[in-house]
């Protein structure tokens, strides 16, 4: 099932490629009973996501999220070599590990739990989720997840890969919320030769502006700032007229979000870079281009994660709590219903496809071993929940 995952290429661009890993999944599911549903993306470029229902016979669900996309183009598939190779107890492939073993897990884990606990399978109501174009964080299919979420559902476990820390496995508990920014000088444009004192250098004052964003970055809050980009100028003969810089930043919680927000905020107006002339200042300006808000530690995931820790002991896995910078839909989804993340299998190099010879860089792959252990894991903390729902109110 995962190879003929991995064989069909399902970059986020490639609409095509990912409608038909949509359909392959849907197929793998039916026999499961599950019934889908495509939901079009608002984005027309992207392709549909995908929702797997099975209803139970209690009004209690059980939501999983996984994605369909990758962030791999054929071409680049192609130029490097990258494709399905299983070497000793790893599997190399665009998609092996983020995210196409998290939705082979989901099928391990329903399927097992309808093979050995029939029951509680069927009092379930299942409810799957997969993002068409989560690499590039469309915020509709939070939409669609949350329309089909309600009070009877337990939890949404998200099946993004695994974290390890020595023997122990780390569930995600939280992760940064993210906004990407541009700020923009605009000076005034002179002949360099001529009218040299006339202009305002917007080069020289984005590169203060920069300095200014990068300092920003404040350990204390868990707060990072990231110049990404910088641009500037047309010809070397003119005082240049504008200058832009874009990037990002990340916090865990609202408030450390909100302050970084602000700061940025704040560095608008009129900057110190001025035309000795008549003393015309450039002007700074400061847009957010996208929002991702943060998914703060928090009780309701702290419950599950105890859950899962009891599972754990159950079956002998140490089990322990990460907080990633990195975003996933549970971001969309955790003050919604009670989100746990990192179910997936582990792996590594998420996001590579170049491999060197001396083996200095390796691409992306699947640890095959991590599979099993971490279904059961999943499996008996997931019947917990069930069972927990059960005696509950
Ligand atoms: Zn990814």
């Amino acid at each position: 099932m995962l190879r003929r995952m991995v064989e069909i290429n399902s970059f986020t661009g490639n609409r095509g490629g990912v409608n038909q890993l949509g359909r392959l999944t849907a197929a793998c599911f039916a026999d499961l009973g599950f019934t889908s549903e495509f939901v079009p993306s608002t984005n027309p470029a992207w392709g549909d996501h995908l929702v797997l229902t099975r209803p139970g016979r209690s009004p209690r669900s059980v939501a999983m999220v996984s994605h369909l996309d990758t962030v791999f183009p054929p071409e680049e598939e192609v130029r490097n070599g990258f494709r399905w190779q299983l070497e000793g107890d790893r599997i190399y492939g665009p998609g092996t590990h983020d995210i196409k073993g998290g939705t082979v897990m989901m099928w391990l884990i329903v399927s097992a739990l309808q093979e050995l606990s029939p029951t509680a399978f069927n009092e379930i109501s299942w409810r799957l989720f997969w993002n068409s174009s989560e690499e590039t964080l469309s915020h509709d299919f939070g939409d669609v997840c949350r329309s089909h979420f309600d009070h009877g559902t337990l939890a949404a476990l998200v099946f993004e890969s695994e974290g390890r820390l020595g023997d122990e496995r780390l569930m995600v508990v939280a992760r940064k919320g993210r906004a990407t920014w541009r700020v923009t000088a605009a000076g005034r444009g002179a002949h360099a030769g001529a009218k040299h004192s006339h202009g305002a250098n917007a080069i020289v004052q984005i590169s203060h502006t920069i300095q200014r964003v990068a300092a920003l970055t404040d350990p204390t809050r868990q707060l990072t700032f990231n110049v990404g980009t910088v641009s500037g100028g047309t010809v070397l003969n003119r005082v240049p007229h504008e200058a832009l810089a874009e990037g990002e930043f990340r916090a865990f919680t609202p408030e450390a979000y909100a302050h970084g927000k602000a700061a940025l905020l704040a560095l608008a107006g009129p900057g110190e870079v001025r035309s000795p002339v008549d003393g015309y200042a450039c002007d700074v300006k400061v847009e957010i281009l996208s929002e991702t808000r943060p998914w703060p530690r928090n009780p309701d995931t702290d419950r599950l994660l105890a859950v899962w820790r009891r599972a754990g002991d159950q079956l002998g896995i140490a089990v322990d709590a990460e907080e990633r910078g990195g975003l996933s839909d549970g971001n969309l989804l955790w003050d919604a219903v009670p989100t746990l993340d990192g179910l997936g299998p582990w792996g590594d190099n998420g996001h590579c496809s170049e491999r060197s010879s001396d083996g200095s860089k390796l691409p992306e792959y699947v640890d095959v071993a991590s599979f099993v252990p971490k279904a059961a894991l999943n499996l008996v903390a997931i019947a917990e929940l069930i069972e927990q729902a059960d005696v509950g109110p």
